[in-house]
């Protein structure tokens, strides 16, 4: 058991209040926090005392959405780096997620805490091709088949469950019936209308892009039964969707009130579309680049000489370049999303950042970072922060535990140099990590870290 530490003089983000709180005493017993005090906290004798005068102290971040299994142990570590103390993963196969958290558990990798959905209930058919739809769905060919598969999930600890792109209405509605609100139920859907879901009694939606695509985007775009989400005209579908979408129509103004009135968390994702935003300029200086993990840079790697690209000095990025006519599409398109996130905030409803680790870039971690960047521009940084602390959470039903700098939840915040509400980007200046009580150095994280042999690439 660790030692009691007071933190003292902290500027204090609790994760639950609108302000800040100054000269706030924290005390910290154990793996949990004991007291917290606009004010001083008598020192009890023995305790570790730390001066946070000019520092923000933070509760450690929540990524509600990851996948451990793509990002392998260096993942796990960049996650502690960047403050996010725990993490859901949104998706894979039972055996395969059930062994991560055990390691973290034991010790034996290092990492945050670890919650997770198991596989992706996927339709009749898998929407996902190849080696990964192997390692993460699960085909639900029909209602019947439903017990057989989701109560192992359920009595293997399962967090959640995660619906996915190939389930129709029904289905979809079935599983959620089955659940019987035991578990949170979130859903990466296509097939099933974030409208539909939420009335069947959906938790949480996963991905702003394609999860509330088919109340927002014109009809001749929507996808329906066949719709597959390989290749590059997925991609395309859905950026004219995106660029048509009319947030003003019924159907949109429909959704975003029931989302509110439901509170059910929208699990945002923007940062993979960050890349199209910053331009190839603009992507290939980014210093996290530099942390792209081995086991996703190999993956580029074998895709890049697949098709005689590894030449080019932006292998690890693209795999080609995009017209600038394509980015400014995409960049039109995210602030659309940025939009219906604002719209949904402003309407009462719940926003949670997850960031989808580590199927895209950014890397797992600093994903995190550039999701508080474009929450913050949407719906400022005090709303952003809380979106990935308390309001997590909320969405995971672990607000007993994590998510705020509050008595009798675990003792993990961050200590981070300088005010975070005047420039978000601050949050990339963490001193100290707390985990459970125990302090850890961001930096001392990152040089252990292996490093992108191909940074910088120009
Ligand atoms: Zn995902």
């Amino acid at each position: 058991m660790a030692a009691e530490i007071l933190l003292k003089n902290a500027r204090l983000i609790d994760g639950l209040r609108q302000q800040p709180l100054e000269h706030a005493s924290i005390l910290i017993k154990g793996d949990r926090i004991a007291a917290v005090e606009a004010g001083e906290i008598p020192p009890p004798p023995g305790a570790q005392i730390i001066d946070v005068a000019g520092k923000t102290v933070t509760p450690g971040l929540i990524d509600t959405h990851v996948h451990a299994v793509m990002i392998g142990d260096e993942g796990l570590k960049l996650f502690m780096a960047n403050g996010i103390t725990a993490v859901r993963d949104c998706g894979a196969r039972l055996e395969v997620v059930m062994a991560v958290k055990q390691a973290l558990q034991s010790g034996a990798k290092f990492g945050p805490r670890f919650y997770f959905c198991g596989p992706l209930l996927d339709g009749a058919q898998s929407s996902l091709p190849g080696a990964s739809g192997a390692l993460m769905t699960q085909n639900v060919p029909a209602p019947e088949s439903i017990p057989g598969i989701v109560k192992p999930i359920l009595e293997a600890g399962a967090d959640s469950l995660k619906l996915y792109f190939g389930l129709t209405a029904d289905l979809g509605a079935a599983i959620i019936r089955y659940a019987d609100g035991r578990v949170p139920v979130t859903g990466h859907i296509g097939y099933m209308r974030a409208s539909e879901a939420v009335k069947a009694g959906i938790n949480g939606l996963e991905h702003i892009s394609p999860s509330v695509f088919n109340d927002v985007c014109p009809a001749h775009l929507r996808f329906g039964a066949g719709t597959s989400m390989a290749g590059r005209q997925f991609v395309e579908r859905l950026r004219a969707g995106w660029l048509a979408a009319d947030l003003d129509a019924p159907d949109a103004r429909a959704l975003i009130d029931a989302m509110a009135r439901r509170e059910v968390a929208m699990g945002t994702t923007m940062n993979i579309h960050w890349l199209f935003r910053a331009g190839y300029e603009g992507a290939a200086r980014d210093p996290d680049r530099k942390y792209i993990v081995p086991k996703i840079l190999e993956t580029r790697r074998q895709a890049a000489a697949a098709q005689n690209k590894l030449s080019d000095p932006d292998w690890d990025l693209y795999f080609s370049r995009l017209p600038q006519e394509v980015v400014d599409q995409e960049r039109r398109a995210l602030q659309k999303q940025q939009e219906f996130c604002r719209r949904l905030f402003e309407a009462g409803g719940l926003v949670v950042g997850g960031t989808d680790a580590a199927i895209n870039y950014p890397p797992p971690g600093f994903s995190l970072m550039r999701e508080l960047e474009l929450l913050a521009e949407a719906i400022g940084a005090m709303n952003a922060l809380r979106a990935v602390t308390s309001k997590a959470a909320l969405a995971l039903r672990k607000q007993a535990d994590i998510g705020a700098v509050a008595p009798g939840r675990f003792a993990d915040l961050l200590i981070v140099n300088g005010d975070p509400l005047t420039d978000i980007t601050r949050m990339r200046n963490i001193a100290t990590v707390i985990k459970g009580g125990i302090s850890h150095d961001p930096q001392a994280i990152l040089r252990e870290l292996p490093v992108n042999p191909n940074y910088p690439g120009l």
